[in-house]
């Protein structure tokens, strides 16, 4: 899962970076409205934490080109505590959830949370698939409870596949969702990625679908593990 996070104090965007890469998440930065603008359109990203105060180009506006060039990812936007009516403009201007700052990170966190899981179509904090359960509030998996450990990018991986249960996700779209803008994206480490996590987990829950991707099946009744 990949953020966008614009935001032009300096400290609070470092502190919503650390959080949000704590729990899992890639994060790209911009600083200004126009960057940030330029990046949600032509990035992929899972949700969007926006700033409505910003240099360059305001947050309602950076909003508004997005949604007007059909941009449908989730945008939670964070406005100043005496600008009640930015939270009204935010909204109609397409924001899907707001934040009045000062704000306790844990309240962001499950706030993106939420956005994820709601675009996805997912009803709960923890994922599961058989015996393997994900739980986006602490960013780890179990398997019958029993901790796995797998690196960050095994993490985001798998759950990029979990929070898109039953459909078929191409390598193209993986490396899109688990890498941040400045690395050095290459979709073929994203099979070698894949059969790790394999090896980690004692029941095979990711099914290869020969020249289109990966999938992983939707979760069945309670007694299907
Ligand atoms: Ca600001």
């Amino acid at each position: 899962m990949r953020i966008l996070v614009v935001e032009d104090e300096p400290d609070l965007r470092r502190q919503l970076k650390a959080a949000l890469t704590d729990i899992g998440y890639v994060v790209d930065e911009a600083a200004d409205g126009e960057e940030g603008q330029y990046l949600g359109e032509n990035e992929a990203y899972d949700a969007i934490v926006l700033d409505i105060g910003l240099p360059v180009m305001d947050g309602i506006s950076v909003l508004e080109r997005w949604r007007k060039a059909d941009l449908k990812t989730p945008v939670l936007i964070l406005t100043a505590r005496d600008r009640w009516s930015d939270k009204v403009s935010g909204l109609d201007a397409g924001a899907d959830d707001y934040l009045v700052k000062p704000f306790r990170m844990e309240e962001l966190l499950a706030r993106v949370r939420a956005l994820i899981r709601r675009a996805a179509g997912l009803p709960s904090a923890e994922l599961a698939c058989g015996p393997v359960v994900l739980n986006t509030r602490s960013g780890k998996v179990t398997v019958d409870g029993a901790p796995i450990r797998l690196t960050a990018q095994e993490y985001r991986l798998l759950a990029y596949l979990m929070h898109h249960p039953d459909k078929v996700v191409s390598r193209s779209e993986l490396t899109e969702h688990i890498y941040d803008q400045d690395f050095d994206r290459d979709s073929n480490t994203i099979e070698v990625f894949v059969n790790r996590i394999r090896k980690k987990l004692p029941v095979d829950i990711i099914k290869t679908v020969r020249g289109l991707g990966y999938r992983v099946e939707a979760p069945a009744g309670p007694d299907a593990a």
